[in-house]
């Protein structure tokens, strides 16, 4: 069954493609699954790890939401995912290969998004971010410490996926992944989380449709349908334009989509109420990072695994990292705050 899918890869897929025979292979040798591709047996592997369970109770951008319809970090993943299979399949390169980078990419977000990452940050000699720890996830952590042993091209498309507030196109080899699938989750992560952090805030009510500046609605378009509409067709209309295989936007939109993550900044990320909740969320991660890093009896007492030749730092970084902002929270209440007596 394997053979019949690989041959099928080479019949359908562009020549700019990553073949799931192609691959540069795992990290431990093992034998190929008698049923599924590489990469569909990498997709699945994360699909099925205790870390994507987990994004469901982590935040994207409002803090532990009460409310049904917000994003969390598993909504916001399977957004990524469905935007860049969208385009995978469009151009004709590895759906497969698309969905495992996409599925695994924020693995390592910490509880409380990047207020959560940027608290470790400060906190971590070395330094923290999401995007060597979703690596550290897959590569060390998942299944006790034995890791998924993923196929190189997942890993680093998982590695390359990021962007920060930096450029969203780049030609940079160091900075983008070495498949072009790796590329289009590139992307699709800015797609994503641009359109449904917008939608959530205008549900929350920090905003008004009428507050976009129109330079952005003119370009993206009135909704949020619309928005994702345009970008993903704009993508798949300004790649493969060039030799040897390329994955872009037009310039128009990939300013507006610079211009509407900048201005999301202004407007969400650091409106008050919102930032008064990361402020209170940080307290939490740093108390519970001191807490650990001068207790390591504590640390493997609530749950945190330490491996050989780990320092207890990196121990307390992955147990934290790995919380979701409900446990962050209980664990926070039970270590530092009175328990009220019960009466049986
Ligand atoms: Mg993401």
């Amino acid at each position: 069954m394997r053979h019949q899918l690989e041959q099928r890869e080479q019949q359908i897929l562009s020549v700019h493609a990553c073949r799931s025979e192609q691959t540069a292979g795992r990290q431990i040798p093992e034998s190929p699954c008698p049923v599924r591709t590489m990469f569909q047996h990498d997709r699945d592997r994360i699909l099925h790890c205790k870390s994507f369970r987990r994004l469901k109770h982590k935040t994207q951008v409002f803090l532990s939401p009460e409310g049904d319809h917000y994003r969390t970090r598993l909504t916001h993943t399977l957004e990524v995912s469905q935007i860049a299979r969208t385009v995978a399949r469009a151009l004709a390169l590895n759906e497969d290969l698309t969905e495992a980078i996409a599925l695994g990419h924020d693995l390592g977000h910490t509880p409380f998004g990047h207020a959560g990452e940027r608290v470790l940050n400060e906190l971590v000699p070395g330094g923290f971010h999401h995007v060597r720890q979703s690596l550290r996830v897959v590569d060390v952590l998942e299944k006790e410490g034995a890791g998924l042993n993923l196929t190189f091209e997942v890993r680093d498309g998982i590695l390359k996926h990021s962007k920060g507030q930096g450029p969203i196109l780049s030609d940079d080899p160091a900075v983008l992944a070495a498949t072009l699938e790796g590329r289009i989750v590139r992307l699709a992560d800015i797609i994503a989380y641009v359109s449904h952090d917008l939608d959530d805030a205008l549900r929350a009510g920090f905003l008004r449709d009428s507050q976009i500046p129109v330079s952005i609605t003119d370009v993206l378009g009135d909704s949020h349908a619309c928005r994702i509409g345009t970008m993903v067709t704009d993508m798949i209309e300004n790649s493969l334009v060039v030799e040897g295989g390329t994955i872009g936007l037009s310039e128009s939109v990939a300013e507006a989509i610079v211009n509407l993550r900048d201005w999301l900044f202004r407007h969400v990320y650091q409106v008050r109420t919102v930032h008064d909740d990361f402020e209170k969320a940080s307290r939490v991660l740093r108390e519970l990072y001191v807490f650990f890093a001068e207790n390591e009896k504590a640390l493997v007492a609530h749950g945190g695994r330490r491996l050989a030749g780990d320092s207890l730092d990196v121990s307390v970084v992955d147990f934290i990292a790995g919380m979701t902002d409900r446990y962050a929270i209980n664990l926070y209440h039970r270590l530092f705050l009175p328990q009220p007596w019960k009466i049986f």
